[in-house]
């Protein structure tokens, strides 16, 4: 029997970081075992589903590159569907119609805690055939009142629950639409899903959704929560914590790769590795090996994963993620070297490919002004002479190589009998604007023969003026 395993996101928000790695673990564990994953809407709370939201998760999966091979189903779409599994269960039985009223069982409530006791449903219609006809009416399952409900659960190990905890569950609102654990039963059923996993914060519905899937002669599937993710300081991770969203990290300029390795490892490892592509995870994963207890979010591993990946993934796949930050920062490459060869002049240098966009500016806009502290330190009257030897060396170069370049620079220095220094610094100033860049000869080339002389230029008409003050 093949394996299948779903992800069932809530449309009531962001895919978030949390969400994501659920997301992750499903898909890896089909993927592993050569199953089925499969991407189900969970938007029957029409009041807090947006479309919005639906897209957003969407994107999210799109960008992390976790593709389903069935879906996405919408449970809106699946009424019908309920509808007949709460009347087969009515019909056999396993559930009956209840005619409380709100009232009713606000005061079973309130006397069950001014007792002591857990709030829960008495079961006063169980068992009734005395209906009246022209009254608003839920419809209940009928939860068995003895033994014990156990989950082998795949993550947190054996866990029991006793019938005598559960009441009987609404399956069905008056208005006759169907409760969130009923649909996720017969979709689970209907879909053939052979493990649930997610997260720990659904297991309380676990034993209810395995009593509702017994009454129907389902099979039970396999269940595994995974643990909750908390934040720096051990709270929960929220929006409190900073960016959540997945597409979030995107705008911060991380990669999916790295994203999805630092998702992966939040509450799983293997051995003390921290670097997993996606192929080997797919190879390795597995869901005993996932942690018991909480996972804490650390923004500076992430950050690290991001640098790793930026440096040693090839470097046209990280262009193509950098295209989107040139079009959020509005940078018109048009002018300039090719982003494959700015991945390999920056990507050392930078954290994120947000950073990697901003100080990249140089190599595609003039600008007017050089950086104020720069200026200052290395564009003084000493680096004239310097300054204008070196564009009058390079103004000759017929060849505008890398290699070219760099004897031009070496030459110009033995030439004038100064140390790089005092050459390096003011002709980097000059060319970039600022203090930081690859080295020069690697800039320089990527800026071009024609740029890098005019800003010489300008770079000399500046110190010419600064002297002369
Ligand atoms: N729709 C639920 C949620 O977003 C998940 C339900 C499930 O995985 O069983 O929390």
């Amino acid at each position: 029997m093949s394996l299948v395993t779903r992800f069932a996101p809530s449309p009531t928000g962001y895919l978030h970081v949390g969400g994501a790695r659920t997301a992750l673990f499903s898909w890896l564990y089909a993927r592993k075992h050569g199953g089925k994953f499969i991407l189900r809407i969970e938007d029957t709370d029409l009041e807090r589903s947006t479309q919005e939201s639906v897209d957003a998760i969407l994107e999210g999966m799109q960008w992390l590159g976790l593709d389903h091979d069935e879906g996405p189903y919408y449970q809106t779409k699946r009424f019908d569907l309920y509808k007949e599994v709460v009347a087969q269960l009515l019909a056999e039985g396993k559930a009956y119609k209840c005619f409380c009223t709100v009232e009713e069982v606000e005061a079973m409530r309130e006397a069950q805690m001014a007792a002591g006791e857990k709030p829960r449903y008495n079961g006063m219609w169980r068992d009734r055939t005395d209906h009246p006809t022209d009254k608003p009416f839920v419809i209940r399952f009928k939860n068995p009142q003895d033994g014990v409900v156990v989950i082998d659960d795949m993550i947190k190990g054996r866990i029991e629950i006793a019938n005598a905890e559960l009441d009987d569950l609404v399956i069905a609102r008056s208005d006759g639409t169907p409760t969130y654990n009923l649909t996720v039963v017969v979709d689970d059923w209907k879909m053939g899903i052979t493990h649930v996993i997610r997260g720990d914060d659904h297991v309380n519905n676990t034993p209810r959704q395995m009593n509702i899937l017994a009454a129907l002669g389902a099979d039970i599937p396999k269940y595994a929560h995974v643990p909750m993710i908390l934040g720096d300081d051990g709270k929960r991770l929220s929006k409190r914590h900073g960016a959540v969203g997945v597409m979030q990290y995107r705008d911060n300029g991380f990669l999916p790769e790295a994203l999805l390795n630092y998702l992966v490892r939040l509450g799983w490892s293997h051995g003390d590795q921290e670097i997993f592509s996606k192929d080997e995870l797919v190879q390795l994963f597995d869901l005993d090996s996932c942690n018991r207890a909480p996972s804490a979010f650390n923004t500076d591993k992430l950050i690290w994963l991001n640098q790793h990946y930026m440096k040693t993934l090839p470097p046209e796949q990280v262009a193509k993620q950098l295209e989107w930050h040139i079009a959020a920062q509005q940078l018109d490459i048009s002018q300039g070297p090719a982003l494959t060869e700015l991945v390999k002049a920056q990507a050392e240098r930078v954290k994120t490919l947000k950073e990697l966009v901003e100080v990249s500016r140089y190599f595609y806009e003039d600008f007017s002004e050089f950086d104020a502290e720069a200026a200052k330190k290395h564009l003084r009257p000493v680096a004239l002479e310097p300054l204008q030897a070196v564009q009058a060396n390079l103004a000759a170069l017929a060849d505008w190589s890398q290699e070219a370049v760099h004897q031009v620079i070496n030459a110009t220095a033995e030439q004038l009998g100064v140390g790089m220094g005092k050459i390096g610094m003011p002709l980097r100033v000059a060319v970039t604007g600022g203090g930081n860049s690859p080295a020069l000869d690697i800039t320089l080339s990527l800026i071009g023969k024609a740029r890098s002389l005019a800003r010489l230029n300008h770079a000399i008409e500046f110190v010419k003026q600064r002297s002369s003050e």
